[in-house]
């Protein structure tokens, strides 16, 4: 079988849907704005939450052996030159004589301009890292650089956390911040920016034992992503070639995803060895290493590191999750986020505008919104409402009804296959719990009945 070289989901959908239901915005857009920089809107931000947390749980919460750090943006500039991005952070541009416009050299197939076909000069390495000044005189003394990666502030904390938590190897650190390349080439809506999120992880280990954690970390990175639904065919794992990889690591692989341009990196895993703590332990004078209570001697451990793009993370789930759907004459849009990322995991709807069904709609989505992010919508047709809803992801539509007022029971309907089942409103919290978790649609709490079978589920 030869593999799809695009997804069937095109960028500008994506783009469009996120501009038109407020999840990503471009930057001072009434500005003009600003080149590849964005907004996350009211619902952009919820799943980009959604993303972070379901990150942080799984590497953090759940395990125990990885300890999180929040280090700040800013750091002393040694860091950088021990960490060698001074030196090495840089990509080969080259730039076109004719139109000026600059490329990334090993992006390029060919020796001409892309866009206009001109001459391109020869190619020269551009440090990717943004330069800014502390205090307020702009000299070479004061100046200070925002972070290309996390992963820095990991290291130069290293003997920090250890003897703060006690850890013993395998151990790890993670954190999520932003971070800032000045990418020669940025484009593909939020896949490449010049700011962007990151999360990453610093897993020590034991040398020796590294080639058996990065398959570790391959594996258990591939199952995060699918275990929040992207699609196995949606997702492979390439290795680097020597020529390809990064200064500092011995071996690395990408996650890659199917988006809509074509395969592209999506998560990188590393093996770092143990280039990043011998660089800090030479330029700033200080032991890095660990103590090794059974060879009774020290060592410095050796570092794997998934490094995941929030950005990019959001960009695969909403390309995953996208579909469309032939609905009588027209099509239904449905984001088929897991319930997890989903930025409302329920929204309220009374059937009519009329009291009394608002006052009580609106009674019980204070009720929810104690538990989740619960929408509310009381404007237009009730199909309309739902398609909304399902366009935005929200995985139950609840809806207040007249019979409501008297049977003390609503509607819950299913947003994947628009089934609906009917419930005590007493048992609404406990059902939503069990649905959200993946409990089968059709499973009913005392009192609920199956109220509409659209599709079998
Ligand atoms: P690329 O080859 O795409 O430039 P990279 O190999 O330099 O990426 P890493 O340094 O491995 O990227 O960064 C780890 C992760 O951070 C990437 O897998 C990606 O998810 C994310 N990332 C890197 N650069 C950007 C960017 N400019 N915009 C958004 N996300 C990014």
């Amino acid at each position: 079988m030869t593999e799809p070289t695009t997804n069937r989901v095109e960028m500008e959908k994506i783009v469009s849907l996120s501009r038109r239901r407020g999840f990503i915005f471009p930057s001072s857009e009434i500005y003009g704005g600003l080149s590849s920089c964005w907004d996350y809107g009211p619902l952009g931000v919820e799943l980009k939450r959604n993303v972070k947390q379901a990150w942080w749980q799984a590497v953090v919460q759940q395990r125990g052996d990885i300890v999180g750090l929040d280090a700040s943006i800013l750091m002393n500039p040694k860091v950088w030159e021990a960490s060698g991005h001074l030196e090495g952070f840089s990509d080969p541009l080259v730039e076109c004589l004719n139109c000026q416009r600059r490329w990334r050299d090993d992006q390029l197939e060919g020796d001409k301009c892309p866009s206009c076909g001109g001459q391109l000069t020869g190619s020269r390495q551009f440090n990717l890292m943004f330069k800014t000044f502390m205090g307020p005189v702009e000299d070479e003394a004061g100046v200070v650089y925002l972070r290309p990666e996390t992963a820095q502030g990991m290291f130069v904390n290293f003997q920090n956390v250890l003897d703060t938590t006690r850890k013993k190897l395998p151990f790890g650190i993670a954190q999520i911040g932003k971070a800032f390349r000045n990418e020669i080439t940025t484009g593909n809506f939020i896949f490449r920016s010049r700011e962007f999120e990151i999360m990453e992880v610093e897993f020590f280990v034991k040398p020796g034992t590294d080639e058996k954690w990065l398959d570790y970390w391959l594996e258990e990175r591939l199952n995060w992503h699918m275990g929040l639904g992207i699609k196995r065919e949606n997702l492979r794992l390439r290795e680097h070639g020597k020529e390809e990889l990064a200064h500092y690591a011995r071996r690395c692989f990408d996650i890659d995803f199917l988006f809509p341009m074509g395969w592209s990196e999506l998560e990188g895993i590393a093996n770092r060895g143990d280039f990043d703590l011998i660089q800090h332990a030479k330029y700033s004078g200080k032991d890095l290493t660990y103590f090794d209570e059974e060879a009774k001697e020290h060592i410095t451990p050796y570092v794997i590191e998934p490094a995941l793009g929030v950005d990019r993370a959001v960009l695969a789930f909403l390309c995953d999750a996208y579909h469309e759907e032939p609905d009588k004459d027209e099509t239904r849009v449905v984001l088929r986020l897991h319930p997890d990322l989903a930025p409302f995991k329920a929204t309220v709807l009374p059937l009519s505008r009329r009291e009394p069904l608002l006052k009580a709609a609106k009674d019980i989505c204070s009720d929810l919104r104690r538990c989740w992010m619960v929408g509310y919508d009381d404007a237009q047709s009730i199909g309309r409402r739902y398609r909304r809803q399902d366009e935005i992801g929200t995985p139950f539509c609840i809806t207040f009804d007249f019979q409501s007022l008297d049977d003390n029971q609503i509607t819950i309907r299913e947003r994947d296959s628009m089934n609906q089942i009917r419930v005590p409103i007493a048992e609404l919290q406990q059902t939503l719990t069990a649905k959200l978790s993946g409990e089968d649609f059709f499973v009913l709490p005392e009192g609920g009945q199956v109220w509409k079978m659209e599709k079998e589920a």
